[in-house]
């Protein structure tokens, strides 16, 4: 099998909610979302989608995708799409880093594995191991009543985890968390999540001030050796997220216990084939995970879930339902939502495709 075209097509998704606010004046209220098409020699196609959360989050933004596209094309194309780690490989060597701007490719190319052999992604990276993955849900920056109020409409809508954005100060942070967690629910699952804005004093500061409040906090400090240098003087669970971006960062943070929990983002890595590998690292380390994507539409939550819904259930805390957090879909077929709960469809490859009425006319073409 050969990939003989890849066709691009861009979209905007506009964020459900007021705006999706995080530390740091990150506000966004749209995200410019990509979607990949790659057409083989056989007459089957498979989609990709990198969508990044802002230009301000990773080291991803959307405008950044084409370009990329242009270096990667003259590897990609002509190749047999089945060949997951040797395309990978291939696109390594082709353009350093800039793992977002493969992960369409790369989950193009799994789509086709799965529709070539009518099997379920999952299947290839080591099948269902639970009926549904428990996912968690993101509450922007608020006040204490604000974020309050948010906890319990996602309540009671059946979620149990809850990802609390914090950054707006000492005093502010620990008044959040706990007037939320004073709230929990037995089995709730809460994390305060910095997004890197705490200095190494704040960070102490704060974990002290809720020393009776079970929670964990995510991203502390910008750079991981800051997180580790504070640890030891933190009284939570730490799940790391942002800063670390390669394979060669996660083995690191394990071996340096910087960690308790990770977030697993495919696009961090550039897609499913590099984030398999540090989900099996993390399994065998007893880190426990979330798997998810940074943004997206139903392809990009389709993609995330065949990797949480093949990962032992004692070391996925949970997934994310990110096509829910949009008011406008541009696929079919996204992970259905139930109760907490996403499903995965075992419909062969990805499960989803494009909404093409909703993207438009496509906005490059690549060709052999
Ligand atoms: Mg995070």
């Amino acid at each position: 099998m050969r990939i003989e075209k890849i066709t691009v097509y861009t979209g905007e998704l506009s964020y459900a909610g007021k705006a999706y606010s995080f530390s740091q004046g990150r506000i966004y209220t749209a995200f410019p979302t990509t979607v990949v098409a790659l057409k083989t020699n056989t007459g089957i196609t498979g989609y990709g989608e990198v969508c990044p959360c802002g230009p301000a989050y990773m080291p991803a933004y959307a405008e950044g995708v084409i370009p990329a596209l242009e270096q990667l094309a003259p590897v990609v194309l002509g190749e047999d799409p089945t060949h997951t780690l040797s395309l990978m490989r291939r696109m390594d060597l082709a353009l350093n880093g800039h793992g977002f701007a493969k992960t369409p490719i790369d989950l193009a190319c799994w789509d086709i594995l799965g529709k070539h052999s009518e099997l379920p992604v999952h299947v290839f990276l080591g099948g269902r191991m639970m009926e549904s993955i428990p996912i968690h849900r993101v509450v922007p920056l608020g006040t204490p009543d604000e974020t309050l109020a948010s906890v319990d409409e996602l309540r009671a809508r059946g979620y149990g985890h809850f990802q609390i954005k914090l950054g707006l100060g000492v005093a502010e942070d620990i008044a959040t968390m706990q007037t939320v967690c004073a709230s929990a629910r037995p089995g709730e699952v809460f994390v305060g999540d910095a997004n890197a804005a705490w200095n190494r004093t704040e960070a102490i500061r704060i974990s002290r001030g809720l020393r009776e409040q079970d929670c964990m906090l995510e991203q502390p400090c910008t750079a991981t050796v800051d997180c580790i240098t504070v640890r030891p003087q933190l009284l939570h669970p730490v799940k790391l997220d942002e800063s670390l971006g390669s394979l060669a960062e996660v083995r690191a943070a394990i071996a340096a216990n910087a960690m308790d929990a990770i977030a697993i983002k495919l696009s961090k890595f550039g897609g499913i084939t590099r984030s398999r590998v540090i989900r099996d690292l993390c399994v065998d380390a007893g880190i426990a995970m979330t798997i998810e994507e940074a943004w997206g539409s139903g392809i990009a939550s389709a993609a995330s879930a065949h990797l949480a819904i093949s990962t032992a259930p004692e070391a996925l805390l949970n997934g994310t339902d990110i096509h829910n957090y949009n008011s406008n879909q541009i696929a079919h077929g996204a992970p259905e939502v139930d109760n907490g709960h996403m499903k995965v469809a075992d419909r062969p490859g990805l499960g989803t495709e494009p909404d093409f009425d909703a993207l438009g006319d496509p906005v490059r073409e690549f060709k052999r």
